[in-house]
């Protein structure tokens, strides 16, 4: 760590002198983007400060995956960044994901010999834990000689737009609980909303505001949904169970579908289908679910009427969970006799509302469960080569603080990891 009181000489005008340390980029945020950034620049040769507030680098890699971090998806298609991110425009980060793609993240796992394996769907998550992840990125920061300060809080930032020497002694002056330091490369890092008890804060979107960069709206997306009063109870007994199904959201060209597993909550709804969906669902909006996606439905229970003298409610444990099938029986008088016994339009009834669950969820379970942060610093001021900001010099943002979000299978590392290298590669160097 640089010393407070130590002297340092400016690059470009050595018989200046300034008592406040001087780095080429200075990061704030080390989560993923941030780590990955510093590793990176350091490693072009710049002399790069790293700064959290929290005990701990990288919380949330840590928490990822269920501990064993989801950190890239091979499915993602650099070339439609539209069909696997969320954003005004999803097409922004088509470049940053075009030149660090997944199998350049993958090289960098295999290089450390890190053992992973792929799930489903493309997600490729590390074989033994989170830490691994973690493990690589502090030492890629290590061969970059990157200095870092941590825990330490930023208590201001000023840009010195009118200083005489401001291009070599860079405009950002950073007031840190470690002391004064400053730079010509601001890299914000500090990620998202979600998860504030492991460290996050809205610091990049105040960050932003002070500099007058416009925001996009920001709510909690990968996120359960509620559904609140009388008419969830008969639904809260099926905690804790899953199915797959297909769930929709929206209209015409705002419509949005995911085959996934669903799960139910106390509360509500939650598993990878709703965290997917809950990213483009608009509040007050219905959803539709279809609870068994993969049956004709309308066939299965003729066949049943035909050949079966057992309750609706068993028939159709035949083709959703029990536990769902008994549940939902109760619904109607007329779905609670043996099957032979029940009307043509009942069974119809019955399918079609299987098929379509239609349900308005009330709100969700907000940042303290959400995966991530929809919205964010607006990327119609970032350059998408560069992630610098367009009307303030040498300002960057990369990562989650930037509105771009990925869906759920290790998009949203992606995301990081190439918004971070396309930054580290355009910061520029000692008296650029
Ligand atoms: C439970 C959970 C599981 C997830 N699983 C996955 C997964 O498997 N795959 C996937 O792709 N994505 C996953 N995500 C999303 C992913 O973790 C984030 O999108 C990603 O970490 C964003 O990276 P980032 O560097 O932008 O922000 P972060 O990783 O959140 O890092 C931000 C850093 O900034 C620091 N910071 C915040 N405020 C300040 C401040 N005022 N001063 C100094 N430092 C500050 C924080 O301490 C933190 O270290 C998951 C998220 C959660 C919450």
């Amino acid at each position: 760590m640089a010393a407070q009181s130590e002297l340092f000489l400016c690059p470009t005008h050595p018989n200046e002198v300034q008592t406040t340390p001087f780095f080429d980029a200075i990061i704030i945020g080390a989560g993923a983007a941030g780590l990955f950034c510093a590793g990176q620049a350091g490693q072009r040769g710049l002399k790069v400060l790293l700064i959290d507030h929290a005990d701990k680098v990288a919380e949330k890699i840590r928490i990822s995956g269920g501990g064993r971090c989801n950190f890239t998806n091979r499915d993602l298609d650099p070339a439609a960044p539209h069909k696997h991110f969320v954003g005004q425009n999803p097409q922004f980060c088509r470049s940053a994901l075009s030149r660090y793609t997944p199998a350049d993240f993958i090289a960098l796992v295999q290089k450390h010999g890190i053992p992973f394996h792929e799930k489903h769907k493309g997600q490729l998550f590390a074989d033994r834990s989170a830490e691994d992840i973690i493990a690589m990125l502090l030492a890629e920061c290590e061969a970059g000689g990157v200095t870092r300060w941590q825990p330490c809080s930023v208590k201001k930032i000023d840009f010195l737009a009118s200083s005489a020497s401001e291009s070599c002694w860079g405009s950002y002056q950073i007031d840190t609980d470690h002391g004064p330091v400053s730079t010509g490369a601001l890299v914000i890092a500090t990620g998202g909303l979600s998860i504030p008890k492991i460290g996050a804060t809205d610091f990049g979107y105040r960050l932003a505001q002070q500099f007058n960069i416009p925001l996009i709206e920001r709510k909690p997306g990968l996120v359960p949904l509620t559904f609140d009063g009388a008419g969830w109870a008969p639904y809260a007994q099926l905690a804790g169970l899953a199915l797959p199904v297909q769930i929709i959201t929206g209209v015409k060209k705002n419509r949005m579908a995911f085959d996934e597993d669903l799960l139910f909550t106390h509360r509500g709804l939650s598993g990878p289908a709703v965290l997917q969906i809950s990213s483009y669902w608009q509040d007050g909006t219905p959803l539709a679910i279809n609870l068994a996606p993969t049956a004709d439905l309308p066939a299965a229970l003729a066949q049943g009427k035909a050949r079966s003298r057992k309750l609706i409610a068993n028939e159709l444990a035949t083709l959703v969970p029990s536990r769902l099938a008994d549940a939902w029986a109760q619904r109607e008088a007329d779905w609670q006799r043996p099957i032979n016994e029940a009307s043509d339009k009942a069974l119809a009834r019955l399918a079609e509302q299987l098929a379509r669950w239609e349900l308005t969820p009330t709100g969700t379970e907000g940042y303290k469960k959400a995966e991530v942060t929809l919205g964010g610093v607006d990327t119609r001021v970032l350059s998408q080569q560069t992630m610098e900001c367009k009307t303030q010099p040498g300002l960057y943002f990369i990562g989650e603080v930037v509105d771009v979000t990925g869906w759920l299978g290790g998009y949203n590392f992606q995301w990081a990891w190439a918004s971070a290298h396309a930054c580290a590669q355009a910061l520029p160097m000692e008296g650029q």
